[in-house]
């Protein structure tokens, strides 16, 4: 005969909730495997955006291109130090400074740093370039906040503002705060920042000019402006109209911006190994015009919607 039990038989649902605690559990176990093994893939491609190295070369005079393949880069070289617009990715810092060395420059001349605005892609390799070079950094007041907490901005709405919380860069330390119309001087260089605020609300433009053979030529390093529909921020409207007066204002025989297809850097660059004048391939006030232009009518549209 065979034993029997006296326990009375446990019902399929009953065992069914006794097993859902292990499912859970083994659920959790596999995503927090994923996690650790796509965390730092991920943390990779975040702290390099995708860039990859060009070639550096000189735009006219003492002004040269130093960024990614995208993400901008600017050198302005002069005999007591150099300024270096914006710092790419936090990945995009070696990359500048390979490029900087290849031009035949030491990042220990540095001895500026600017920045267009605080997002991630153009504020997240300037503490690494601080480090290298000993370089102060200038900013707006709007945009010193946000580097200095790498890139925390607590003006822009949830749930973009949580994002850039969670998603920090090493934080440089900004040493000067620049108001509308100061000018930056090291040695005979001189920069001018404009705030243009809209895309960021410490969006700043600089000015220079350079001195390329025996003409000088007015550039612009134009801020974005492309409205962020997700990361609104108080005033936006306005400071967008201001800005666009501003910048159709500026000379410019030169420009550029922090996104190199932009400007047409690569299309530019194949121009200037055929032209007279190298650095005439890049002058280019109409493209500048346009710039704005187009700007302005996104943010027209935008305001019909
Ligand atoms: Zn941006």
């Amino acid at each position: 005969m065979l034993p029997t039990s006296d326990a009375p038989r446990e019902s399929a649902p009953s065992r069914r909730r006794r097993r859902w605690p292990i499912i859970l559990l083994g659920l959790l176990g596999v995503i927090i495997a994923a996690a650790i093994i796509l965390y730092p893939k991920w943390r990779r491609n975040t702290d390099n955006g995708g860039q990859k190295p060009v070639e550096p070369f000189r735009i006219a005079g003492n002004f040269y291109y130093v960024g990614a393949n995208d993400v901008a880069s600017f050198l302005i070289t002069g005999p007591q130090g150099h300024i270096l617009i914006d710092g790419g990715y936090p990945g995009t810092a070696p990359l500048i400074m390979a490029s900087i060395a290849k031009l035949g420059f030491n990042i220990r001349d540095v001895k500026v740093l600017l920045n267009s605005e605080p997002h991630f892609d153009h504020g997240g390799g300037l503490a690494a370039l601080q480090k290298a070079s000993g370089a102060q950094l200038w900013a707006s007041a709007a945009s010193a906040q946000v580097l200095s907490s790498g890139g925390y901005d607590a003006g822009i709405a949830k749930p973009i503002g949580l994002i850039t919380w969670l998603i920090r860069y090493p934080a440089p330390r900004v040493d000067h705060v620049v108001k509308d119309g100061d000018t930056i001087t090291v040695g005979p260089t001189k920069v001018t920042a404009h705030l243009t605020p809209g895309h960021t609300a410490g969006c700043t433009s600089w000015t220079f000019p350079v001195h390329d053979g025996d003409r000088v030529l007015n550039v612009v390093s134009a801020c974005s402006l492309v409205g962020l529909g997700n990361a609104h921020y108080p005033g936006q409207r306005s400071d967008f109209e201001r800005t666009f007066r501003v910048l159709h204002g500026l000379p410019a025989d030169i420009w550029v911006t922090s996104h190199a297809r932009l400007f047409g850097r690569y299309r530019k660059l194949v121009a200037s190994r055929t032209a007279k004048d190298p650095a005439d391939a890049f002058i280019d006030p109409a493209g500048y015009r346009a710039y704005v232009d187009s700007g302005e009518a996104r943010f027209r549209r935008g305001q019909e919607h």
